[in-house]
């Protein structure tokens, strides 16, 4: 048991030894494809523990995951046949279903579908931490039937995330990023209680800098969530925001402006300056949690942020965690994935853990059959 959550081995003495038993382990195989080619088979590496942990003691592993967003109707751009392929690679034996989307149930969270994915299987394994936030049919609905526990990728998770709530080691410093800040407001406000400074790049800068009366040009910004951006500017917390961004400016050339952007420009990175400043403030740091690239990475002209704020979490000696799947992507694209001490599976579960202290599918479990 790990914070009431039972884990592989509770499992196993439950069941009274794993061999023979059939075990449903609920993955999170949404990989990036094109085509048909899995660009990225991370995901699908990130349960191998856990798949292997089981086998090793003969149980019969039956994985399930969802892939992409069909809808609630058979895609076949989503078909899971290619993680079928790959997984067939790294580990002979191992069954998958199809994408559990492809049914509506899945995400109605329907009882008859969880009875239907249930039928045959002895226990259940939530292993897929980036659909644990959803309170889905195959994430929240076996734990009510079957013996269950949460797998290996999710339990570090787990233990990542609630360490950097419950007891990180200071100064703690939050380093967010990314398009939206409606989409990470509720993980701003969370973390305002718990970090020593927050540092914010990305477009979601803009919409702050509108909440200090700056001018932002054409920028990326949320005019309906500059009260809270003043709130929180005015909460007195360390809050680091760029001196200086790099953009377009009118004409279409690449720019750099002091902390304002002219009319026509439009802001697509944090300057050198502010890189180096936030860098230093990471390198100040002893806990570092990053979210959301500093800028465009995608485009060569506007990834000088983001790369150094890589670099500098790399570097730290700090306990760095990275969430997000465009700040992981970026992380990896850099080759710097190796040097933090976790990368999160999750983008939206990551913020929603760190938000809220829990999630539907670690309540599921901790409320399921065989928890006391
Ligand atoms: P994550 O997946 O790490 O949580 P988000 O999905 O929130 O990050 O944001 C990533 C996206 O934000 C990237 O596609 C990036 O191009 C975009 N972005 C970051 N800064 C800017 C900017 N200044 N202008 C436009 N897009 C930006
Ligand atoms: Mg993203």
């Amino acid at each position: 048991m790990e914070g009431g959550i039972p884990t592989l081995e509770d499992l196993e003495q439950q069941l009274d030894g794993l061999a023979g038993e059939r075990i449903l382990v609920r993955t999170d195989f949404n990989v990036p494809l094109d085509g048909e080619t899995i660009t990225d088979d991370f995901r699908i590496r990130a349960a191998l523990p856990t798949i292997n942990w089981l086998t090793d003691r003969g149980a019969q592993v039956v994985t399930a995951s969802h892939l992409g967003r069909p809808k609630g109707k058979p895609t076949p751009e989503f078909s899971m046949e290619p993680v079928r392929r790959r997984l067939a690679e790294l580990a002979p034996g191992v069954e998958l279903r199809e994408n559990l989307r492809f049914d509506p149930a899945e995400e109605a969270n329907d009882d008859a579908f969880v009875k239907q994915l249930i039928e045959g299987i002895d226990g259940y394994v939530n292993d897929a931490f980036g659909a644990s936030h959803r309170a889905h049919a195959s994430i929240v609905g076996p734990p009510r039937y079957l013996p269950s526990a949460m797998g290996r990728l999710l339990q570090r998770e787990v233990e990542v995330l609630q360490s950097l709530r419950d007891n990180p080691k200071r100064p703690f410093v939050a380093v967010l990023g990314g398009a939206k800040v409606s989409d990470k407001l509720g993980v701003i406000e969370a973390l305002l209680d718990t970090v020593d400074a927050l540092v914010i790049g990305g477009a979601m800068c803009f919409t702050f800098f509108a909440a200090d009366g700056r001018s932002i040009g054409d920028s990326l910004f949320e005019p309906d969530q500059t009260d809270t951006c003043k709130r929180l500017l005015a909460s007195g917390k360390e809050i680091h925001l760029p001196s200086d961004i790099v953009g377009l400016d009118a004409a279409g050339n690449v720019a750099t402006w002091g902390a304002r952007v002219p009319d026509g420009g439009k802001g697509l990175d944090i300057g050198p300056g502010s890189a180096a400043e936030f860098a230093d403030v990471i390198t100040e740091a002893r806990t570092v949690f990053w979210n959301g690239p500093m800028g465009k990475f995608e485009d060569e002209r506007f990834a000088a942020g983001t790369r150094t704020i890589a670099e500098a979490v790399a570097a730290t000696k700090a306990f760095t965690v990275v969430g997000g799947g465009d700040s992981a992507a970026a992380l990896a694209e850099f080759g710097l994935d190796d040097d933090v001490d976790h990368v999160s599976t999750g983008g939206g579960a990551s913020l929603e853990l760190l938000e809220l202290g829990d999630l539907p599918g670690l309540a599921a479990l901790r409320q399921g059959r065989n928890t006391p």
